[in-house]
């Protein structure tokens, strides 16, 4: 019997994950997120489960190899939480699940730019109040806007299927650009051009040291006045100060997050009761034209479904000597990204 260790054990997690359950595997799920100061729950186990927000960095590691543990399964893509060259080096393992629906991430980013195009949570509230008055609900056609896509991976790819569809523009920019969506009229640019020509931006390429706070004060300035920007992607693609200005200098006409740079804090909590100590989160949600959801752009039946039966295969592989998905230190060159 293998031995795993779920950690940040969410409803949905024990829910599909004891579904999808295959023999040979025993799960124990903790509530609690993967960190120095939980790391030794592995005790026992041969390997752990973890998320997006879970930390595997050296200290944790270190923990993790001196109870032997040997694999690190990741439910997600991205693996921007996890020291991998260091984890080669303690001998640890890591895999993940590349690809379980991209549809669903494409389809939510196309979520909040109609929602915060046509306003619908300030729509929804008004109705319910018995004001039925438009003042401050003015849209925009979405048909023949410029449509700007940063990293045209698996969901960039999707995403741009989806704003044809609505008869857009579209830009977009990639280390590696994609033969196939140019033949479907995708022009690849640089990204001063993507900056200076779109009116709606969304961010689908990875977390890396280069993509580090890529929407910064200096992209910005470049920026159409009234830019829409979506970032379902990771949340330190955006330097969350710099919008804040951005906004107030009123070069941001929208901006629409399903991830924030210390979303490690908030998200995937109920803090309804508490005191938000992020000031930064907070300002941010004082803006009528923010739309923030919790991370949950992967959050569909048939990806969830997807997350559990796959990281099952990847630690079956694992214990049978024939690993898959795993994440090479030479993977950080091209990929990481849920
Ligand atoms: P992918 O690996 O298929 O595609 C990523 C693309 O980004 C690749 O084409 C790659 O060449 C490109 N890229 C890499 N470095 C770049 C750079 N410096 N500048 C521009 N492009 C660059 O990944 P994917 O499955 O499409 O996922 C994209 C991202 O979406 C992930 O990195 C992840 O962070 C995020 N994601 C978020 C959620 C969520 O729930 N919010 C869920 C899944 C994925």
């Amino acid at each position: 019997m293998t031995n795993i260790a779920v950690f940040s054990s969410k409803k949905w997690v024990t829910d599909s994950f004891g579904k999808n359950l295959p023999e040979g595997i025993n799960v124990k799920f903790f509530e609690a997120r993967l960190s120095r100061e939980t790391a030794a729950l592995s005790d026992g186990y041969d390997g752990v489960c973890v998320f997006v927000n879970d930390d595997v960095s050296k200290d944790v590691l270190d923990i993790l190899a001196a109870k032997g543990i040997g694999l690190v399964a990741l439910r997600c893509a991205g693996f921007n939480n996890v020291d991998i060259e260091y984890a080669a080096k303690k001998g640890i393992t890591v895999v993940r699940v590349p690809a379980y629906s991209p549809f669903a991430v494409a389809e939510h980013a196309l979520g909040l730019i109609l929602a915060l195009n046509r306003k619908y949570y300030r729509a929804y509230n008004r109705v319910r109040d018995g004001n039925f008055s438009l003042d401050g609900l003015l849209g925009f056609d979405i048909h023949g806007k410029t449509v700007g896509i940063i990293g045209t991976g698996k969901i960039g790819q999707i995403f741009a299927g989806l704003m044809a569809g609505f008869g857009c523009r579209l830009l977009a920019y990639d280390k590696f650009p994609s033969k196939e969506l140019e033949a479907r009229g995708v022009e690849y640019v640089d990204l001063e051009t993507l900056y200076k020509e779109s009116d709606i931006i969304s961010l689908h390429c990875p977390l890396t040291h280069e993509t580090y706070h890529l929407i910064n004060t200096y992209a910005i300035r470049t920026m159409k006045e009234g830019i829409m920007i979506i970032n379902t992607s990771r949340g330190p693609l955006i330097d969350s100060d710099a919008v804040i200005w951005g906004m107030k200098e009123g070069i941001i006409g929208y901006l629409g997050l399903d991830v924030y740079e210390e979303e490690g804090d908030l998200f995937f909590e109920d803090l309804s009761d508490q005191v938000i100590q992020d000031d930064t989160f907070v300002r941010l949600e004082t803006f009528p034209n923010v739309l923030i959801t919790a991370h949950q752009a992967f959050f569909t039946k048939e990806a969830v479904d997807n997350i559990a039966a796959t990281t099952f295969e990847n630690i079956q592989a694992f214990f049978n000597g024939t690993p898959r998905n795993v994440v090479e230190p030479s993977t950080l060159i091209r990929k990481s990204g849920i």
